[in-house]
């Protein structure tokens, strides 16, 4: 895949120290123990870089189980504060941290549960002028935005930079899940592959408008940080290429494959963008699930 080549950088081949302290070893010892994280997987956490874009229902979770399990350098993007509404599903926030910035209170709740991973609050609202640099500095990226343009913003930022997405969504009793790394994977689609296009504005209700049960989102979030830790192990089978779809009320999870289109303006064999100037100047009000 020559044109992604020039820039993608090898994040998970970053040199990694494998020397551990008494503290991470009795801490991570659950981790140690499974033959296929070990040591080694344990190391390769420390060293991995992890942005969450939205510190809402899916965020929460994903940070708190990154942090749990010794992912080094956590980044969190949101730019809005705690609110009452909020805490139905939003886990990692507290009734007495009503008012906090949210990128505040869920390095608070991460740094408590673990306080050897670097947590990196970034209160911005994210647009085509600085989204590329942001997701630059990460090794995986994960999606929880409940805004198509953002959805599309950071999914065309992910390809261009050559950092794999993993993108969860909900609404109501239903939630998705797919990860997305065509620089890695030459079968695999990125985001524009399956929706070429934003839907027409006030066509997908959003979940303020919809609502969502409040443990679904926690069901995602714990399911994209599952996917999340698979990506910087190499262990088990990919997400890329497949589509998760989880329906709560008949208890059913589908698995749908995915299939990378070749005429993709993005991440196709003549591709039309080489950066993100088809994005409008600035976004709509950024809502997180
Ligand atoms: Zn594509």
């Amino acid at each position: 895949m020559g044109v992604f080549a020039k820039t993608v950088q090898e994040p998970m081949f970053r040199i990694m120290d494998l020397d551990f302290s008494e503290e991470e070893i009795s801490r991570y010892a659950r981790h140690i123990l499974l033959a296929e994280v070990g040591g080694t997987g344990q190391a390769k956490l420390r060293a991995a870089r992890v942005l969450v874009i939205g510190a809402g229902g899916l965020g929460c979770p994903l940070a708190l189980y990154l942090a749990a399990a010794g992912v080094g350098t956590i980044g969190i993007v949101d730019n809005d504060v705690v609110e009452l509404s909020n805490l139905q599903r939003q886990i990692a926030h507290t009734t007495a941290r009503l008012g906090m910035a949210k990128v505040d209170s869920v390095a608070a709740a991460a740094r408590e549960i673990n306080p050897l991973v670097n947590v990196v609050p970034h209160a911005i609202r994210l647009d085509a002028t600085n989204v590329s640099e942001l997701v630059s500095a990460y090794d995986i990226v994960c999606d929880g935005t409940d805004n198509f343009p953002t959805r599309f913003l950071v999914a065309d930022a992910c390809v261009l930079s050559g950092r794999t997405l993993i993108s969860a969504a909900v609404l109501r009793f239903e939630g998705q899940l797919a990860t997305f790394k065509p620089h890695a994977d030459p079968e695999g689609p990125c985001y524009r592959c399956l929706y070429p296009e934003p839907p027409p504005e006030g066509l997908v209700p959003s979940c303020a408008e919809a609502g969502v049960l409040g443990a679904v989102t926690g069901v995602m979030g714990t399911l994209q940080a599952t996917e999340v830790l698979k990506e910087i192990l190499g262990i088990g089978q990919s997400l890329s290429g497949r589509l998760l779809i989880w329906d709560a009320l008949s208890a059913r999870f589908r698995l749908i494959r995915l299939r990378r289109d070749p005429a993709c303006p993005l991440c196709g064999a003549e591709r039309k963008w080489h950066d993100l100037s088809h994005h409008a100047e600035g976004t709509t009000r950024v809502c997180f699930v």
